[in-house]
């Protein structure tokens, strides 16, 4: 049997349960999970800001090992540890054969069908990844191999926060060496994101985040300022830069005002980019005269646009080598019964990940 922190319903509680996964079936692999981290957007599919069928099982940032390879699965096989892809790309799609497996038209397909029953009735797997659960059956493409002297518990952490918050700083924004660069929301996301400036060589990095507990580990990472958020941030950042605004801010909230505000934040002709999913009902506004005067770039960024099984390899090699620190970014360690926990600490957003451990 597989345990698993099941949501009946929108906003509802979660709920430790047994789940009975579906059977292996072609081109699926069966994985024990070991580690899963709580992301923001498990917190938008339980409260119906992202579409999300129920009864479900959230959880898309894991990492485990395989147990079963269904028929026709080549290159994986029982043992291997794999960090799990919720956007798994089909290869064969406009996008896949134009470089952007990020923007696979059938990376959500897993998400609409069923992974598991509990009492007989069908069960939804959260970005069809279902990562809140001892177990899951996923596409073998949603599953990344990495080296078994890679500690799980880090590696999980690489399924979302660090291929996002890194791979917008690499991937979307393509910052340069010597470039000024400010990251908006301190999450998992937001932490990864200083790392992944810090790897490209910003010269400044401005760390912006309510909640001042977060001071000193952006600085241990490589903040060189930390801001809070208010009426007047983007100015405080221009006057940090010389009255210029960054070369780049990246927003990693996805809400109408922060993106407003990173946009602001970059000097003319600079480039913010948005990896924050936000609501639909959140509008960001811009007037007529400032998009043509200010000649700066909005770049949108789903995954980091990253390619996890080309860009995973390459954070394991920082990780190796000691320049991602992947421990830092957990803040709190629970057993599935906490994860309802982790979600009351985003909503206040205190914290960073939450990372849930199997026993
Ligand atoms: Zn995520
Ligand atoms: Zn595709």
């Amino acid at each position: 049997m597989t345990k698993a922190a099941v949501l009946r319903a929108l906003d509802g509680p979660l709920a430790v349960e047994e789940i009975e996964l579906n059977p292996t079936g072609p081109g699926q692999v069966r994985v024990r999970l070991a580690a899963a981290g709580v992301c923001h957007s498990d917190l938008s599919l339980a409260n119906g800001t992202l579409r999300q069928p129920f009864p479900a099982v959230l959880g898309h940032e894991g990492a485990g090992v395989v147990l079963e390879v269904g028929e026709g699965v080549t290159g994986l096989a029982a043992g291997d540890h794999v960090v799990l892809n919720w956007a798994p790309p089909c290869r064969a799609c406009w996008f896949c054969e134009h470089g952007e497996p990020y923007l696979c038209v059938h990376a959500d397909d897993a998400r609409s069908v069923p992974f598991a029953t509990s009492a007989g009735e069908p069960v939804y797997a959260g970005l069809g990844t279902g990562a809140f659960a001892t177990g899951t059956v996923v596409g073998a493409h949603a599953c990344i191999p990495v080296p078994a002297d890679i500690p799980l518990a880090e590696a999980a952490l690489l399924g979302c926060a660090v291929l996002t918050g890194v791979g917008a700083v690499t991937n979307a924004a393509r910052v340069q060496t010597g470039q000024t660069v400010a990251v908006i929301g301190l999450g998992g996301v937001g932490l990864a994101a200083i790392q992944g400036a810090r790897l490209a060589g910003a010269s400044a990095i401005i760390a912006v985040d309510p909640a001042p507990a977060k001071e000193e580990l952006a600085r241990s990472l490589g903040a060189t300022h930390f801001l809070a958020p208010h009426a007047g941030l983007a100015k405080e950042i221009r006057a940090l830069t010389g009255g210029l605004g960054t070369d780049h801010a990246i927003e990693c909230v996805g809400r109408g005002e922060t993106i407003r505000a990173a946009w602001s934040s970059t000097r003319r002709g600079g480039t913010a980019t948005v990896l924050g999913l936000g609501s639909a009902q959140d509008p960001v506004t811009f007037n007529a005269l400032e998009v043509a005067f200010f000649a700066r770039t909005i770049v949108g960024c789903m995954y980091g646009s990253t390619d996890p099984a080309i860009d995973v390899p390459i954070l394991l090699e920082h990780y190796r080598a000691g320049r991602l620190n992947l421990a830092a970014l957990v803040s709190d360690e629970v057993d599935l019964a906490g994860v309802g926990e982790a979600f009351s600490r985003m909503r206040a957003g205190q914290g960073a990940r939450t990372l849930v451990r199997f026993a």
